[in-house]
């Protein structure tokens, strides 16, 4: 299905003025209008003059829906950073639904903010957190609905710089046509820093418009501006070299590294959702980075080093946050939250000072290991417990030497049996397939650890109603990973792999329904690989894919595997690549690869080792625990590993009631 697309036509409008006249009566013919209203607590609508003419003023983007948007840590505290300065202004969009989208173009309204209400065409930046790649597509209707040309080389100085940041963005060659600028890493520092530059470009006249606006940023070191990158490439398709092609631009561009998180202690005042959201709860970040080294996993790679927050800071967070939102429930958020040094004493302190109220406290992500059973009675003193999620990854012992997961079967048998044995009735585990080395009977393993697991339940608990469920994703290789030359599993191998491991989950009717079965089909999957590890020459793709219809396509109602094969195909049609050779490819050592000039301070040859490491089965241990095993971030990025213990206590001890 092809999608027209009329241009919303814009009429004569102050800038910065508020739409709502014009999408109130919208409001009444769309579902869910409630996430178009703003007004949340804690949102803020600063004057758009705020800080004189020179006011820097940002539309910050999560490209997905509101309800999957809003709880994005990412886009809150930058939305909190920017807005702390007297100089600077910041408001929140988010993806529109295919309803309000057709209503929007009809009547002409342009892609506007919920905080003001204000058109996205009328800031300076539109700032688009991608955490998944498969938000390109509503990046480009966003861009369309704001009046913003799709591409950047069309856009003039009274279009908004389209700047990219989360985790996407280090490898941002597949959205190089339609981004102006990306910033890489940690975004507190570097969107203030980005904040100064436009105020001072701004106060000075504009000079040399929006390249010159470009070339400041760019001569940070530490924003890549795709248009001041040459790429030529190898008769086979291959990259040949990526260059600059501007006087001071550097060859390789730098992540940002927040090295003292307690200096950032946001959100202070986190958003309180006016409609059902993915996480109702209130979120703290509990340390940043992770040095497990789980080889598949690009956030643990380029988030190194390991920052901990404070036991004091999370206890101020966690005291300051429930005060602003009225929430009960406070999620520690980190990649491997049960790692952090002083987990123990946090936990503790906190159930301790909430005992008695309604406040819950989880940890969205544990380890296997470093769970245990004082930190989970902790967790629920509360009262609530809700299920236990476990990711082992891989079925067999074989495979988690593979990928460096480092849990034995005996660990996570140890594990659940304590949970069980402390009343939880359900665990979670959550596998992948499509494992670099990976053969059926590493994923035939996983039915026999969850039965293992099953019968451990009946045995500590000697009840009946134990419960497991087995939650299986896919692989996709990402960049800056050791697996990043990997090949990726084609997706009818991962779909007939899958349908094996069923049959024997199933046919073992002493389970009957106490193992439960999740997982999702090989083809998204695809098209995720295609995006992750995709160069310039993706641009095309996209942009028919979205041509041909293509929205929300993290959603598996809304993703067609057929509309992407489809407009792959006709894109590179006259290129030496196709859609088999961007995924399920090996790389060689020396291929360029499409983001090698981002440097996310992980050395090549210590990822290409690491890589031979996992083909040869040898694990690596954590450098937070053990002697620095050379992978380059600290050097490279004047950084090192902060962990405590810090001696800091919580909190005065007063006991919430
Ligand atoms: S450089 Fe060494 S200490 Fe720093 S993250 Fe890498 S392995 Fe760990």
């Amino acid at each position: 299905m092809s999608v027209p697309h009329p241009q919303p036509t814009t009429p004569a409008r102050t800038p910065g003025a508020s739409l709502l006249p014009e999408l109130e009566p919208l409001l009444e013919q769309v579902s869910k209008p409630v996430q178009y209203v703003g007004g949340e607590l804690n949102s803020q609508v600063k004057d758009w003059d705020c800080g004189g003419e020179h006011t820097a003023r940002w539309a910050l983007m999560y490209p997905d829906a509101y309800e999957v948007g809003l709880p994005n840590q990412g886009v809150m505290i930058l939305y909190e950073v920017l807005n702390e300065q007297p100089d600077v202004l910041a408001e929140r969009t988010y993806s529109v639904w295919p309803d309000m989208e057709a209503a929007m173009r009809e009547q002409g309204v342009p892609q506007f903010t919920v905080d003001g209400h204000r058109a996205v065409g009328d800031f300076d930046v539109l700032g688009l957190s991608f955490s998944t790649e498969l938000g390109y597509t509503n990046m480009l209707t966003a861009l369309d609905l704001a009046g913003i040309p799709l591409h950047a080389a069309d856009r003039g100085e009274q279009h908004p710089l389209v700047l990219a940041g989360g985790h996407a963005s280090f490898n941002a060659e597949p959205v190089a046509d339609f981004i102006d600028a990306a910033i890489v890493g940690d975004g507190e520092e570097a969107v203030l820093h980005a904040s100064r530059i436009i105020n001072a470009w701004k106060a000075a006249g504009r000079p040399d418009g929006r390249e010159g606006l470009l070339l400041e940023l760019a001569r940070t070191g530490g924003v890549y501006v795709p248009a001041f990158y040459d790429v030529s490439y190898l008769p086979d398709g291959r990259i040949q070299r990526v260059a600059p092609n501007r006087h001071g631009v550097p060859w390789r561009v730098s992540k940002h590294t927040v090295m003292d998180l307690d200096a950032w202690p946001y959100p202070k005042k986190p958003l309180v959702p006016v409609t059902e959201s993915v996480h109702e709860r209130m979120s703290v970040e509990i340390f940043r980075g992770c040095t497990r080294g789980c080889r598949f996993c690009q956030a643990g790679m380029i988030t190194r080093p390991v920052r901990e927050r404070s036991i004091t800071g999370v206890g101020e967070m966690v005291e300051q946050g429930l005060k602003a939102t009225g929430l009960d429930e406070v999620g520690l958020l980190s990649l491997s939250s049960a790692d952090h040094s002083e987990i123990a004493d946090l936990t503790k302190g906190l159930a301790d000072r909430y005992e008695g109220t309604n406040t819950g406290l989880s940890l969205p992500s544990t380890r296997v290991d470093a769970f245990n059973i004082d930190l989970a009675n902790e967790l629920t003193r509360n009262g609530r417990r809700s299920g236990l999620t476990f990711a082992p990854e891989g079925g067999s012992e074989r495979l988690r030497k593979v990928i460096n997961k480092m849990v034995t079967e005996e660990d996570l048998i140890r594990t659940v049996a304590a949970a069980y044995a402390a009343g939880w009735r359900q665990v979670k585990l959550y596998f992948m397939c499509g494992l670099p080395t990976e053969t059926d009977e590493d994923v035939l393993a996983i039915a026999d650890l969850a039965k293992k697991v099953i019968d451990t339940g009946r045995e500590v608990s000697g009840r009946r109603d134990i419960r497991c469920t087995v939650s299986i994703g896919g692989f996709v290789p990402k960049p800056h990973t050791p697996f990043q030359w990997a090949a990726q599993l084609g997706a009818e191998e991962t779909d007939a792999r899958l349908a094996k491991l069923r049959e024997a989950v199933r046919s073992d009717r002493r389970y009957g329904s106490a193992i439960g079965f999740r997982y999702h089909d090989g083809q998204p999957g695809i098209v995720e690989g295609l995006l992750s590890r995709g160069d310039r020459r993706l641009g095309a793709v996209i942009e028919q894919a979205w041509r041909d219809g293509g929205r929300f396509d993290g959603w598996n109602e809304h993703f067609s595997y057929d509309r992407w094969m489809s407009a792959a195909e006709r894109a590179l049609a006259d290129q030496p690549v196709d859609v088999a050779w961007y995924t399920t490819r090996e790389r060689g050592e020396h291929e360029v690869l499409p983001w090698d000039h981002i440097d996310s301070g992980l050395d090549k040859e210590w990822l290409w080792e690491d890589w031979l490491d996992a083909l040869e089965e040898r694990e690596v241990e954590d450098c937070r625990w053990t002697p620095c095993f050379d992978c380059g971030v600290c050097p490279q990025m004047n950084t090192e590993i902060q962990i405590g213990p810090t001696g800091k206590k919580l909190l005065p001890l007063s006991v919430v009631r």
